[in-house]
């Protein structure tokens, strides 16, 4: 039985349970696995997605309450595909598509998997309520995921006026369960607001809170799977292990990747490529950890200037050396984006979202000899529709939205404002 500590080290440690609920550890800490399981490789099928989530997340949920409901929480959050394409065969290159989900981004795996954790609990006293802070993606994939899920409310925050209008109507198309606020103010205004209501005892003594961002280990640790079933595949077609390029921001996606090496899976080199905020690539460069205020970026989805999970990634790698070993990370300018969105257009005929395209860049900077040294896996984030105002200028032609994201612009919605300040989400939340 897997327990977990927080990163932070203090106090008592959690079942896997206690930890998606409560989101932070109590020392504000993150929650990290007390122990490693060691993953049979061969026995996991890296198909369907259903199968090897099963494979991968059981040894870290034995013994747990929700164990026993493993099998239909995996059928319910792993319903879609996330292919592996072949982009050259020569220069053995590849791209994992993980936006085929009902919000076009990978963080419909990881919401939908803590959603349906959170409706297999008995019978609760008292509602959940998941508070989140979104910049655009997280939000989304949030709400989606819990629209309707019974004892659980939502509540999202999101900058006014700094969301495109496709992620707006994505946050505010919801309604019953689900509230989401304009907050007159920018998304480090929205984090501040959030973690003051996770800090005030009087918001406590009436709502349960609980956070749904990446430092909630339930959506960590479904992020594994795709990692572990791109590379089983690789391993199984070729013999020879995978090398991913992770593009990122809050470090959530790179730290399920290292886990999944950590637990065995057959993965070679990973790279993170991060947008202009290069807090963690100088993290890595001088050995000293300066986070700063964020920087707006094509990539919004990763202009992070304090990576939370980078505590996940320390923890697990306390000595830089041993972190330089573990991962490289690459920091890609802005101006960079829009030509290889309209390079690798011309070269593979692949329309990449600015986040790929990050990643994609990250690759053609890598040696001659890195590159022919591995079998190179981009990992595409979100679907390019989601950020037409910057695809569909880089290739000149109109970009199609997928049918989920169709249904979802079809939706009537709801904006509701917020002043920036605690007072006035208190009384939200405890209304
Ligand atoms: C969230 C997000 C990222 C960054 O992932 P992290 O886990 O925060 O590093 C990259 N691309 C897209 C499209 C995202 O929504």
């Amino acid at each position: 039985m897997i327990r977990y500590r927080s990163t932070r080290g203090a106090r008592g440690d959690a079942s896997f349970s206690e930890a998606i609920v409560r989101g932070l550890a109590p020392d504000r800490g993150l929650y990290v696995p007390s122990a490693w399981p060691s993953l049979n490789a061969v026995s996991i099928p890296n198909a369907p997605l259903s199968a090897a989530a099963a494979a991968v997340l059981r040894p870290f949920l034995a013994s747990d309450a929700l164990e026993p409901f493993l099998e239909p929480i995996v059928a319910k959050a792993f319903d879609f595909p996330a292919p592996l394409k072949s982009l050259e065969s020569r220069n053995r290159l590849s791209v994992l598509e993980l936006f085929h989900g009902p919000t076009a981004a990978f963080k419909d795996f990881g919401a939908r998997f803590l959603a349906a954790c959170l409706t297999r609990f008995p019978e609760r006293s008292q509602r959940l309520c998941i508070l989140v802070a979104t910049s655009g993606d997280t939000g989304g994939a949030v709400a989606a995921a819990f629209h309707n899920t019974p004892g659980v409310d939502v509540v999202v925050l999101y900058p006014e006026g700094r969301v495109s209008p496709l992620q707006e109507q994505q946050l505010t198309c919801w309604g019953d369960n689900v509230r989401a606020f304009a907050v007159r103010g920018s998304f480090d205004d929205c984090q501040r607001l959030v973690k003051a209501a996770f800090e005030s005892a009087e918001i406590a003594r009436h709502r349960s809170l609980s956070s749904a961002n990446s430092i909630n280990l339930g959506r960590l640790l479904p992020q594994m799977t795709y990692f572990a079933a791109a590379s089983l595949s690789v391993w199984r077609q070729a013999g020879e292990r995978a090398s991913f390029i992770v593009p990122s921001g809050n470090l959530g996606h790179a730290t399920a990747c290292i886990w999944a090496k950590h637990v065995g899976l057959p993965i070679g080199r990973i790279v993170l490529a991060h947008n202009a905020n290069r807090t963690f690539p100088d993290f890595l460069d001088s050995g000293v950890w300066t986070p700063s205020a964020s920087l707006t970026t094509p990539a919004s989805a990763m202009d992070v200037g304090d990576p939370s999970n980078a505590e996940r990634l320390r923890d697990l790698f306390p000595n830089i050396e041993s972190l330089r070993t573990a991962l490289s990370a690459a920091s890609v300018e802005s101006e960079a984006i829009a030509p290889r969105i309209r390079g690798d257009f011309e070269r593979y005929g692949e329309v990449w979202c600015p986040h790929t395209a990050v990643a994609a860049e990250a690759y053609a900077r890598l040696s001659e000899r890195e590159r022919a040294e591995s079998r190179w896996v981009l990992v595409a984030t979100a679907h390019p529709a989601k950020f037409r105002e910057i695809v569909e200028p880089a290739i000149g032609q109109s970009v199609a939205l997928p049918d989920s994201l169709a249904a979802i612009m079809a939706l009537p919605s709801k904006r509701e404002q917020l002043p920036a300040d605690v007072e006035t989400l208190a009384s939200v939340l405890m209304r």
